[in-house]
């Protein structure tokens, strides 16, 4: 009888995994004396390319309202990164390469893995060599075709600085980069307009992937970037002290004015669409192909149009400069050797909003 039962039981890890709100970072004796001793730029060398890479690792996502030419000139001027979204032309990525001078080592091209997708990122590659970076973008990286993928991107780009994701877990981080990814991207179901948890139960808390996926990516001698799931500056400090190598950001650089989305106006205020990439919305403007065994797994929100990116972009710099402060971290290498988590049951003091919605 004692068999059957175990045969029949259910498999569960039991120990809790964490995401941005179960933890905050413990400040340290600090011998800083100003916010400005700290340099958020870090200089990168990778696995398989021979590129050098010296800048702020913040990534602007690949989504079609975040990964916009004019959010990649904003941030290519604090030497931070945007991955295009895949849904420009060849004609659009001629003009922009054409008229912004240096962009070239700021941006990432972004493709999945089927043959339309490789046939496009060759023609891109072939007219435009001085781009470096290459991401390669699907929603479940467990399947077996985008290993087959990047081992195929990286036999034709040898020396190209591979992204790949996104996957959560650290057998997964050795495989993409044993088949020629630099960097894997975390993070299955944390996004702001993600509902990946909501249709198919499947997530794992961002913290804790980005932990795990660290300690797997330095034995490997590679690098992870966080996606997903920053709402605040701080939580953009808590992936780094994390182990994150680079933060991609989706919604906390969506609704500026160099967003993409259609601005809406109600009752006089301005909003910006901002929606999931794999939302119904999405693939009706984008003329994706919507069969009908799947179904969407992003939503669409309106956001409260948040000015010029540049204000954000300062936001979070400063917000950055600050934790590392706050832990004695010149740089943000040492903010992740400096930081000590600790589990919390709260957050910001909520009082006022509170009060106002009361
Ligand atoms: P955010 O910074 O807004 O929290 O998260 C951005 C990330 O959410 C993106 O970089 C991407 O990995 C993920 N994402 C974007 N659109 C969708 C979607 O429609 N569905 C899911 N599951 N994830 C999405």
């Amino acid at each position: 009888a004692c068999l059957n039962i175990k045969k029949n039981s259910m498999r569960i890890e039991n120990g809790i995994k964490i995401g941005f709100n179960d933890v905050m970072i413990k400040p340290k004796k600090s011998y800083i004396k100003s916010r400005s001793e700290v340099k958020l730029a870090r200089t990168f060398n990778f696995l398989h390319s021979n590129f050098e890479w010296k800048g702020i690792p913040i990534i602007a996502s690949n989504m079609d309202t975040v990964g916009t030419f004019e959010t990649a000139k904003e941030l290519a001027k604090y030497n931070m990164l945007t991955v295009l979204h895949k849904y420009y032309s060849i004609e659009q990525l001629e003009n922009f390469f054409n008229t912004s001078n240096n962009i070239m080592n700021s941006v990432a091209i972004c493709t999945g893995i089927i043959d339309a997708d490789l046939e496009k990122l060759h023609k891109i590659l072939s007219l435009f060599e001085g781009i470096k970076f290459i991401c390669i973008d699907i929603a479940n990286g467990y399947l077996e075709s985008f290993y087959e993928a990047i081992k195929k991107i990286r036999e034709s780009y040898p020396d190209k600085i591979i992204m790949a994701g996104n996957v959560v877990t650290p057998e997964a981080v050795e495989e993409a980069l044993q088949s020629g990814a630099d960097i894997v991207k975390i993070g299955i179901g944390s996004g702001s307009v993600c509902t990946t948890r909501l249709k198919t139960g499947i997530g794992y808390p961002q913290l804790s992937a980005v932990s795990e996926c660290a300690d797997a990516a330095r034995i490997n001698k590679g690098l992870i970037i966080s996606d997903g799931g920053c709402k605040v500056p701080g939580d953009i400090a808590k992936a780094f002290g994390a182990g994150a190598d680079f933060v991609m950001l989706g919604g906390m650089l969506a609704g500026h004015h160099e967003s993409g989305g259609l601005t809406v106006e109600e009752n006089g205020v301005l909003y910006k669409k901002f929606y999931g990439m794999s939302s119904f919305y999405s693939m009706k403007n984008q003329n994706v192909e919507i069969h009908n065994y799947k179904t969407e797994e992003g939503k669409v929100v309106n956001l409260e149009h948040k000015g010029m990116i540049s204000t954000t972009l300062q936001n979070i710099m400063g917000g950055l400069r600050s934790c590392c402060t706050y832990v004695g971290a010149r740089t943000l290498e040492e903010l992740h050797e400096n930081t000590t988590f600790i589990r919390v049951t709260e957050q910001e003091n909520q009082v006022y909003n509170l009060l106002e919605s009361s």
